[in-house]
């Protein structure tokens, strides 16, 4: 299964709509688990890893590159076959937003939004990001 097979036998994960009339495939980061293979999306810097992904269809996206509708499933590509997997039935995960380095007294955290770091250890214990002013989930 190659992006061209995909983009004829395809449909978008949001709209629906056939994905051989979209002049591109946009791929969507998922907050939720994958159970298979292929395709799925990680990172080395929480050590998240095998995250579902969704394909949508330029209508689905914005000119500001906003998705303006909603995602209705992830993709799973099997042999030949697109599989879609509504997301209803897949286990959400809380996204890692930060990451905490070092031990003890000298521990850091470092906000992926703004990759900033803060050494104090108040910041590491909430979770808060100073720049951003936001408490980090999970
Ligand atoms: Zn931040």
């Amino acid at each position: 299964m190659n992006i061209e097979r995909i983009k004829q036998l395809g449909k978008c994960c949001a709209t629906e709509e056939p994905l051989h009339t979209s002049d591109n495939l946009t791929w969507v980061q998922l907050a939720f688990k994958a159970q298979w293979d292929f395709p799925v999306h990680g990172n080395v810097l929480t050590g998240q890893s095998r995250m579902a992904l969704a394909v949508v269809h330029d209508c689905a996206i914005a000119n500001d590159n906003d998705l303006m509708s909603e995602i209705k499933y992830a993709i799973e590509l099997r042999d030949d076959e697109i599989i879609y997997h509504p997301l209803s039935e897949l286990q959400p995960v809380v996204i890692k937003t930060y990451v905490i380095a070092g031990i003890g007294h000298e521990q850091s955290i470092t906000c992926l939004r703004c990759n900033k770091t803060s050494y104090n250890s108040n910041d590491v214990k909430n979770k808060y990001c100073n720049y951003c002013k936001i408490f980090h989930e999970g």
